[in-house]
């Protein structure tokens, strides 16, 4: 299959070998979905430029209250509509969305759409690229169920209720783990019993891996360099957490492992632990494997260490002089520095360290007190532009400093709509 350079800086570009870039009149729309359990989240963009259409989402699908929000952004932007009322199931759910978008005249009979590109959370060590979904696709996705049982049916269904939709469309899978596919097997193995671990395909996979990508990428342009000539350090921070070493554009480790379970400290989940933790709770604590599931997922990490997970609310209390709450942002802190010191070492030399997501592009303490001390190492923040708010990517260390610390703005839709595009538009080429 020709696949879409994974290096591509700007806008949409065609697959490598697949000729000029699709004529004028082609279509240029690509509808990216984001399919919880419960969710989907939409965004409408066109990649003449990159400009998003329209974006919303639909919660609580299956309830009584479910709710759908919707903003359309054609020609300046509308009003955001919103509508209450129980929508049954994901087919209802798309149905509804096309509706929206089709009372904005973006409907998804539309033949400007050129693809519609899926978020898929996980795709093994098969799926290295994003890939036109067909029916071998769907069955290998249903494949890998048992590593990742809370998300891979949630995309499924999404896919296949697009697929009714409009069977004549290509649709694209875009997944999580695929960035990080180029880790090297010291990086991914761990050291267990190695018929034990491939017969259960136990490894490190990764998540987060678009935003990984495109936050790494986007250090680079930051820096006025090309993918392949910076080592970049990501820490995507938000309610889940993910680090990742960059080497040349290509991700050689990172810290989620089997499940996004692993590696830092997150808003409810734990990241490392002592696997023993498990079986001692489970042999002395009455707890079953689901009980210690729970524990670990969802009312560990901050909220387990201070009741909340909101970085805003943390900081609130520790102004106010909450001790848990600076035990929880100290625990939090400190991971993420072990992270950064594990990440120089893995990549010998580093050019940027890269926050992004709610935490990163937000919380300047956070950032501040990541790298203090790390002067030794060529990191250091500029306090009054680490203080600065704002939407653009930006450096925010001083100028002397020998690694730059920056705020990138992670984009997954933008990311997903790039590359669903470039491998459609690359196959028109070819036909
Ligand atoms: P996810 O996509 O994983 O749900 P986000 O990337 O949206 O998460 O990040 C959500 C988190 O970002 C919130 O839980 C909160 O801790 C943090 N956050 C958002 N805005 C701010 C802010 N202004 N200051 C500090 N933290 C913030």
């Amino acid at each position: 299959m020709t696949q879409p350079s994974p290096t591509a800086t700007t806008g949409p570009s065609p697959a490598p070998g697949a000729g000029a870039a699709p004529g004028a009149g082609a279509p240029t729309r690509v509808l990216v979905l984001n399919s919880g359990s419960s969710s989907v989240k939409y965004q409408l963009l066109d990649m003449k430029d990159g400009g998003r259409l329209a974006l919303g989402l639909v919660e609580r699908i299956g309830e009584e209250t479910s709710r759908l929000v919707h903003t359309p952004l054609l020609g300046g932007g509308g009003e955001k509509r919103e509508k209450h009322g129980p929508i049954a199931d994901h087919a209802a759910a798309l149905k509804a969305v096309a509706e929206e978008l089709a009372a904005d005249g973006l409907g998804l009979d539309s033949p400007e759409l050129a693809v519609i590109g899926h978020r898929v959370v996980h795709g093994g060590l098969r799926f290295t690229e994003p890939t036109v979904i067909d029916d071998a696709v769907l069955a290998e996705i249903e494949r890998l169920v048992p590593v990742a049982p809370l998300h891979n049916p949630a995309n499924l269904t999404g896919i296949r209720t697009a697929m009714s939709l409009r069977p004549d469309l290509p649709q694209v899978a875009v997944f999580d783990t695929a960035f990080h596919t180029t880790m090297p097997e010291w990086a991914a193995r761990y050291a267990i019993d190695v018929e034990t671990a491939d017969a259960h395909r136990i490894r490190r996979y990764g998540f987060h891996g678009t935003s990984h990508a495109y936050v790494s990428r986007e250090t680079a342009r930051l820096l006025g360099k090309a993918p392949e000539e910076v080592n970049v350090i990501v820490l995507h921070l938000g309610n889940g957490a993910s680090a990742s070493a960059v080497a040349g554009g290509r991700c050689v480790d990172t810290s989620m492992g089997l499940t996004p379970l692993e590696g830092l400290v997150m808003g409810t989940r734990s990241g490392d632990i002592d696997p023993a933790v498990t079986f001692h709770l489970m042999r002395n604590a009455d707890m079953s494997a689901e009980d210690v599931d729970v524990l670990l997922n969802k009312r560990s990490g901050l909220v387990g260490l201070c009741g909340d997970n909101d970085m805003r609310e943390i900081r609130r209390r520790i102004d106010e002089g909450d001790a848990r709450a600076a035990l929880a942002f100290d625990i939090y802190v400190h991971r993420l520095k072990k992270y950064i010191g594990a990440y120089y070492a893995v990549l010998g030399r580093v050019d940027a360290v890269a926050f992004t997501a709610g935490v990163g592009e937000n919380a300047a303490p956070v950032r501040e007190a990541a790298v203090a001390g790390l002067e030794e190492l060529g990191l250091a923040v500029d306090a009054g532009l680490n203080a600065e708010r704002s939407d653009e990517a930006r450096i925010v260390s001083p100028e002397y400093a020998r690694v730059a610390v920056a705020v990138v703005p992670t984009d997954e839709e933008l990311e997903i709509a790039r590359q669903s595009y470039a491998l459609v538009s690359g196959l028109a080429g070819e036909a």
